[in-house]
Formats: structure tokens, C-alpha cells, sequence
């Protein structure tokens, strides 16, 4: 039963498919005129565009690609505390403060006695050593895929030996809190945010992440 309905209408969407291309040509034609020469359409032999439409594409194996959730990725991971010694339920969430207008956080202060060891969160490379003016003495690093990048500001000097391309493990001092920047002289405190890069050639630039619910 499903067989001999099968055939007829693969004739009639055949039939179809030709009247479309026909009609697809004369528009095709139609346009081409009013297109530069420089430009021309590409037409391609008639029984092998007939062909394309007739024939089903194969339907892709398996379940659809989801998109990767980047907070779900930096979850697995287990980010190390960056500031030596405190507890996790020592954090705050000032991501989604208001700093000056209508500009937001997007990252953590966590504050800390000058001097006490910064902290590489994650495996990865120093991309930058960057000294900014709101940022003070700055670290860009980035983590092993270069897909995030990990912001540490307002430190009081780096780690001795410290030096863009090199690699950092996990846990590994890279610098010591401070105030440099614009951090209240009386307020050590280790200002730090991740964001997912919009290309590993711009360090400065990407999607700021919440660090808060990955390091707690
Ligand atoms: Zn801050």
C-alpha cells in the first residue's frame, strides 16, 4: 500500500520539481540582465539540478549538535579559588553591579590583605601582562583551548619570573593583591573576570561570564 502511493508521488514532486525549475530558470534569466557582467550566474546542466531536488538528502546520523553551554564547560572544570586562603563561602557576587553610570561589573571583587597570592583559577598561557589604568598591574590568561580568557586586576606586582606565552598550572601564584589602578588604597582586593574570547588575537575583548556560581 505505502509502496504503490510511494511511486506517484515521487513522479508528481519530479513533475513539481521541474515546473519550479523552469520557473527558477526564467526568473533566473530574467534577473541575470539586470546583474553586472562581472557577476554571472552559474547554470548548471538540467538533468543534474532536477536530480538534486528529487532526491532526498540523507538525514544526518544521531542527535542534533547543541550548542556548548561555556558556564556548564567552566563548571566541569572545578576553577581553582584565585586568592590563596579563602573559602569559597567567602565569595560575593558584584557581577551585575552598577559601576559608574550605566556601566556593569562583570566580575568579582574579592577582597583579601595586600600581598596575599594570586592564584592561576585554571591550566593554561599568560596572554598578556598589561598595565591599565583603572586596571592597575593586570594579568590576561588565557585557559588551554583559548576559548576563555581569565582577568586578574589591581594586583601589587606579579609573580617573580612571570612572562607572556608562558604556561601556568592550576593553582600556581601569579601574582599578589593590591591596589594598583583604580582600587580604593584602604581596599585590597583581587578583581577578577572571565570572559569567552571572540578571538585568542584579542585578548582584551570578549562575552563576560559570571565567575560567581564557577568558583563556588
Ligand atoms: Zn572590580
Amino acid at each position: 500500500m505505502t509502496r504503490r502511493r510511494g511511486r506517484p508521488a515521487v513522479l508528481w514532486l519530479a513533475a513539481a520539481a521541474g515546473a519550479g525549475f523552469l520557473a527558477g530558470m526564467a526568473a533566473m534569466s530574467a534577473s541575470s540582465r539586470l546583474i553586472t557582467v562581472r557577476d554571472p550566474p552559474v547554470v548548471e546542466p538540467r538533468s543534474e539540478a532536477r536530480a538534486q531536488v528529487v532526491v532526498p538528502a540523507p538525514v544526518p546520523p544521531g542527535p542534533p549538535v547543541i550548542a556548548a553551554d561555556p558556564i556548564e564547560e567552566l563548571r566541569k572544570r572545578r576553577l581553582q579559588l584565585p586568592v590563596e586562603g579563602l573559602k569559597r563561602e567567602d565569595l560575593q557576587d558584584t557581577f551585575s553591579e552598577m559601576r559608574g553610570g550605566d556601566r556593569r561589573h562583570e566580575a568579582l571583587d574579592i577582597l583579601a590583605p595586600r600581598d596575599t597570592p594570586v592564584l592561576a583559577v585554571d591550566d593554561g598561557t599568560i596572554a598578556k601582562l598589561f598595565l591599565s589604568k583603572p586596571g592597575g598591574i593586570t594579568i590576561y590568561q588565557f585557559d588551554p583551548t583559548s576559548s576563555y580568557a581569565y582577568y586578574y586586576a589591581h594586583l601589587s606586582r606579579y609573580a617573580d619570573g612571570l612572562k607572556e606565552q608562558a604556561a601556568v598550572a592550576r593553582g600556581q601564584v601569579i601574582g599578589y593583591v593590591g591596589t594598583t589602578g583604580n582600587a580604593p588604597p584602604e581596599t585590597p582586593h583581587l578583581h577578577f573576570a572571565i570572559f569567552q574570547l571572540t578571538d585568542p588575537k584579542r585578548w582584551w575583548q570578549g562575552t563576560a561570564l559570571d565567575p560567581y556560581p564557577l568558583l563556588r
